[in-house]
């Protein structure tokens, strides 16, 4: 399983049908919103049309999570048959997984191999952790004076909603759903505009595989519509967000506006990774590159800066020149391609946008760039782009969101921590090197929630995922995400 190279993709393809009606209690429902037209940025070609969730709608599937959240259908499960359930739809999306990866790489551009070896993968373990954790995450009973006794429970929050990004569609709408189902919560995911689809599948799915009607439902439509309306909405107890900065902030000014709900925002980042004199360059530098493309340099923890000593400069722009130029944008069907595409020819305009400025601002560029839109007509292509920054440039400090990577020089260890923590954003920082002791001294002053070092892009289910600073502080995967969509109760039981 999850080998892309022993898949019949041909008969994947002509089987395939795009879902593009809302999904509201357990079955298919017509928005009653604006048109949404998914384009796929492989050919400019469209995929399908969608009638999106208008602010009805949205009400709508929240009053269906509400009721199924009241009647204890779900919320009532014991874990352990809660968990068995997310384990069956586990299996139910491995079963899939193909037409879902296809779906995913028609819908954003990602190669296939990616979005079914990793992708799925991903989603299919996501649930499968949760469904198995979830009866093993006990209750408190503290030690209280011998005349009381004091219990604290967890209860599930109630209705969350549910709004994700485009990057990795399924895997951050994996992260929230299962540790918030696995909780007892119903939900309501508003997908990102362009990969409403595998979004829409997800929850069909879902439903084949026994979660009840009202329990997972997804209202696609635009964000300044759907996800507002559920930002704002007064039955929704949570709001689980992975995106932008600007709209994460967003998101906690409906929560004032509205009924002050629990939001966690998992935003931007801009990581740096501090390459010291002792490490293992040519490695460092290699593995920062790589991690600043792959998935097309949209991922929130990009390698997208690279700290190298200045007498090291050129020999780090000549290493990270060589990986770019063989990350080369292809079709993202062609089981070989390296890259695919960008998501969008918007998102297109404003990688390249980034790239144009610094190059009129006199930073020396190793490109790359649209060139590479030659890969078909009508897509949405980017090569990869490494730039010698100035710190305090643009491209140095925004996040690009696309595979561009800043080669910064830095004079003193102390002038790399300062550079690595000058960005507003404070999500992931690489580390290398070969001394134990810098290796722990200087992951304490760096102020990111994850600090690899000495390798890049590590993750576990067991292990929490998230930022700080601009970068939010919600917490994805492990058990303490758990904590995010539940309340603990405390009951004293007068014992005298
Ligand atoms: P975005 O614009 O913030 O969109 C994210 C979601 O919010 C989409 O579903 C979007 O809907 C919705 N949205 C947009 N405007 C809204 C509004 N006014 N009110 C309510 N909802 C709204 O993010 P993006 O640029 O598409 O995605 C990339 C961002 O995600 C990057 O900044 C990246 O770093 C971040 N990201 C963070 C993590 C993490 O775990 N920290 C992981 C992946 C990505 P529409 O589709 O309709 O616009
Ligand atoms: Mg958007």
């Amino acid at each position: 399983m999850f080998t892309a190279t022993t898949v019949s993709w041909d008969r994947v393809r002509s089987d395939l049908t795009l879902r593009n009606e809302l999904f509201i209690d357990g079955a298919w429902v017509r928005g009653s919103g604006e048109e949404l037209t998914l384009v796929s940025p492989r050919d400019g070609q469209e995929l399908t049309r969608i009638a999106s969730a208008s602010v009805e709608d949205v009400d709508r599937a929240v009053a269906s999570a509400r009721s199924a959240f009241d009647s204890g259908v779900w919320s009532g499960l014991a874990p352990r048959d809660r968990g068995q359930r997310l384990i069956a739809f586990a299996q139910h999306i491995a079963d899939h997984a193909e037409e879902l990866a296809l779906t995913i790489t028609l819908e954003m551009g990602k190669p296939l191999r990616q979005a079914y070896e990793t992708e799925l993968r991903a989603v299919v373990n996501s649930f499968r952790w949760y469904g198995e954790a979830i009866d093993k995450v006990l209750d408190e009973t503290p030690s209280t004076a011998p005349d009381s006794l004091a219990l604290v429970t967890r209860e599930p929050a109630g209705v969350v909603g549910a709004v994700v990004p485009w990057n990795f569609p399924l895997t951050m709408a994996a992260w929230k759903l299962a540790p918030a189902l696995a909780a007892g919560n119903s939900v309501v995911l508003k997908p990102d505009e362009h990969t409403s689809a595998s979004a829409l599948r997800l929850a069909e799915l879902a439903f084949e595989a026994g979660i009840p009607a009202g329990v997972f439902n997804v209202v696609p439509g635009f964000g300044a519509v759907a996800g507002q309306a559920l930002g704002l909405h007064p039955d929704v107890d949570v709001i689980t967000f992975t995106g932008s900065t600007a709209v994460g902030r967003k998101f906690l000014e409906y929560a004032a506006q509205s009924n002050g709900k629990r939001v966690w925002p998992e935003l931007g980042g801009k990581t740096a990774s501090l390459v010291l004199d002792d490490a293992d360059f040519v490695k460092a530098v290699e593995a920062s590159a790589h991690g600043c493309f792959y998935n097309q340099g949209q991922m929130c923890t990009a390698a997208s800066r690279l700290l190298v000593p200045r007498h090291r400069l050129d020999e780090a722009l000549e290493i990270a020149g060589r990986i770019a130029a063989l990350q080369r944008p292809a079709d993202p069907l062609d089981l070989d391609a390296p890259m695919g595409s960008l998501v969008s020819s918007q998102h297109l305009d404003r990688v390249a946008g980034f790239v144009e400025r610094a190059a009129a601002s006199g930073s020396d560029l190793i490109a790359g760039g649209s060139e590479a839109n030659a890969v078909i007509e009508g897509g949405s292509y980017f090569a990869p782009v490494v730039v010698n920054a100035a710190r305090e440039s643009e491209i140095a400090r925004q996040e690009v969101f696309g595979p561009v990577l800043s080669v910064i020089a830095f004079d003193s260890l102390d002038e790399a921590i300062e550079i690595a923590n000058e960005t507003e954003f404070g999500l992931a920082a690489t580390l290398w090197t070969t001394d134990l002791k810098n290796a722990h001294l200087v992951s304490r002053r760096l102020r990111a929630g994850i600090v690899w070092v000495n390798c890049f892009e590590e993750g576990d289910m067991t292990v929490p995922f998230g930022g700080v600073k601009s970068s939010g502080f919600g917490r994805d995967k492990s058990l303490h995400a758990i904590d995010k969509f539940t309340d603990l109760k405390t009951t004293w039981i007068d014992l005298s």
